[in-house]
């Protein structure tokens, strides 16, 4: 199947790539281009550019680059076909229903399940007000939820018999749906039933709002204590926050600051108290999706887990996730409380605040755990101290921030200032961080580099050149290039390749607007849109254009003066012709002549 390049083309125009790829990644404007983190690789500071002009991206870090389609593609881990669904959605624009069969069917599932969820949902909150939920309501009541966290969190009952499946039937959703969802189960004998019975029930949404799934909270004591959906056809572990649509939607742009906590219970606990920019990442330790998540959303990521060790044991693992994405993370410490929840509860909302405010950097929390396992009194503890928090330190990028650090932990500790300092810069010689930031770089743009290797650096940048002419001002080249541009004498196997296929499809008539939806290859898509993203800063176009001729009619010329000088060798040549041939050398000669 494939749509028609019109269809792509209004798709396209139609999905500014600056706004949909300001949805995930938070863009500056400089000069003519936006620039922004890149959320490919990790980076601290910005080499991904968006081009507004061209409707492309490209990352001067890591290589990667295409148009509004790679962008979703690569970020959205979708395949071409779905981004353009989604784009098309976007754009309300119809998509002709030549999709496959089995495509098909699953899209229509997941938009049923969508439906099924949100029904499901509804119910689930209506009958938490019935007079038959009185366990629920005075669970409620004894957390001190209100009605507006009920509302905002679409809290619900989930009642002890198969209500929800006879609701659901009722409501005319297929079995398959059902099924689907989760939320009904078959039994071997082929009845249908609620899997979820006597439980407070959490939807959660993703950051649009749809509901993916459901926490389920017994109400007494009895195991397990929350039930969740498992991962099916709309809801993926670990790529959703619970809360972020409800913390998002008080505020536009980028949140300052963001708490993430473990458990639903504990957002909404929080939210009630009025802490209201809190997520939570759904039992799981930090994910790298949930990472850039937050880092799309909020300048400050605190990590605000449980004291215990599997809480601590999250930290650490999220704060390595989070510092890979170039996030300011903070740690939020409090006393007098088993978790944030029980805090807030116990000391109100100001008090809690106050705490955010005083989150603790990474540095920090770490020296705080080595002090806390080592005995500082015991001279080979110290000695150990002192080697691992010179390896935080060595971490630290900013040099500033990294002498207020030993300063500090000097004091704290009673260690020499320089007994750190000296610690440091020898692990920093040991690995140079420009060093080790080069390596990544340098195993992308590999096998771009390998098959440019024989050939003349600047013979590959005029080819570059003639590309991005060829795809820049189309009207204005093609029809001149391609009367003096052999491909034969395009050196470089990959530039020959997309030249000739960019002659092919202008002959027919296709837009330049789209030449990178005619490459399969990840690595063609980057390489053009690396081409795309260099300024050759064309200041007259024409002699740019006339330029490109002379060269190829040059490199013409000298190819059949070559040739002739071949065939000349030859002795079993006719007089006539050789009279010929060397009347043709000679002109050629004369020409290329004039032509220095
Ligand atoms: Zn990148």
């Amino acid at each position: 199947m494939r749509y028609s390049d019109e269809l792509l083309d209004e798709i396209r125009s139609r999905n500014d790539i600056v706004d949909v790829v300001s949805q995930y990644v938070s863009l500056k404007r400089k000069g003519r281009n936006f620039f922004g983190l890149c959320p490919f690789h990790n980076e601290k500071s910005p080499s991904f550019s968006v081009s507004p002009d061209k409707q492309i991206f490209h990352c001067f870090g890591c290589g990667k680059g295409g148009n509004v389609f790679h962008f979703l593609m690569n970020i959205e881990n979708m395949n071409f076909y779905e981004a353009v669904k989604v784009l098309a959605d976007r754009a309300a624009i119809q998509l002709p229903s030549n999709a496959s069969a089995e495509d098909e069917k699953r899209a229509r599932l997941k938009d049923e399940v969508y439906k099924v969820n949100e029904a499901a949902a509804k119910f689930y909150h209506q009958t938490l007000y019935q007079p038959t939920s009185k366990l629920a309501q005075e669970y409620v009541k004894k957390r001190k939820l209100g009605n507006n966290t009920l509302k905002t969190f679409l809290i619900g009952y989930a009642p002890s018999n198969n209500e929800l499946y006879e609701h659901l039937k009722a409501e005319g959703f297929s079995y398959e749906a059902l099924l689907a969802s989760n939320l009904i189960g078959k039994s071997e004998n082929g009845r249908f039933y609620d899997k979820f019975r006597n439980r407070l029930m959490i939807p959660i949404q993703d950051v649009r709002g749809k509901i993916i799934a459901f926490g389920g909270r017994v109400l007494d004591d009895s195991k397990p204590k929350y039930i969740n959906s498992p991962e099916d056809i709309v809801y993926s572990k670990g790529r959703n926050l619970f809360g972020l649509n409800v913390a998002r939607k008080n505020s536009t742009g980028l949140l300052k600051r963001i708490l993430v906590v473990e458990g639903y219970m504990d957002a909404i606990s929080l939210y009630q108290r009025g802490i209201t920019n809190v997520v939570a990442s759904l039992g799981t330790a930090l994910t790298d999706n949930q990472g850039r998540l937050l880092r799309r959303n909020a300048e400050q990521v605190i990590l605000g887990y449980d004291a215990d060790g599997a809480g601590q044991a999250a930290i650490i693992r999220g704060m390595d996730i989070l510092k890979n994405l170039g996030v300011d993370i903070r740690v939020l410490q409090i006393s007098g409380a088993k978790d944030p929840d029980e805090y807030v509860v116990k000391y109100g909302a100001d008090k809690f605040r106050k705490c955010m405010d005083d989150a603790i950097s990474v540095v920090e929390y770490k020296v705080k755990v080595l002090k806390r396992q080592l005995d500082l009194n015991n001279t080979s503890d110290k000695v150990k101290f002192l080697n691992e928090i010179a390896k935080t330190l060595a971490g630290v990028e900013n040099s500033m921030e990294r002498e207020v650090y030993i300063d500090k932990i000097a004091q704290t500790y009673e260690i020499s200032r320089e007994a750190i300092a000296a610690e440091v810069n020898k692990l920093l010689r040991r690995a140079p961080e420009p060093e080790r930031r080069k390596a990544d770089v340098v195993e992308i743009v590999d096998n771009v580099a390998q098959v440019r290797k024989k050939i003349d650096p600047n013979i590959l940048k005029r080819e570059q050149m003639l590309i991005y002419l060829l795809i820049n001002y189309s009207s204005e080249s093609f029809e001149k290039i391609s009367k003096v541009v052999d491909p034969k004498y395009i050196y470089d196997e990959r530039n020959k390749k997309i030249i000739e296929t960019i002659f092919e499809n202008y002959s027919k008539g296709l837009n330049a607007d789209n030449v990178l939806n005619w490459f399969a290859e990840e690595k063609d898509i980057n390489y053009i849109s690396e081409i795309l993203a260099n300024d050759y800063e064309i200041t007259d176009l024409t002699k740019a254009i006339e330029d490109v001729e002379k060269i190829y009619i040059k490199e013409a010329k000298v190819s059949r003066r070559d040739e002739i000088v071949e065939k000349l060798k030859s002795t079993t040549i006719a007089a006539d012709e050789k009279a010929a041939l060397e009347k043709e050398l000679n002109d050629i000669i004369i020409e290329l002549v004039k032509m220095k």
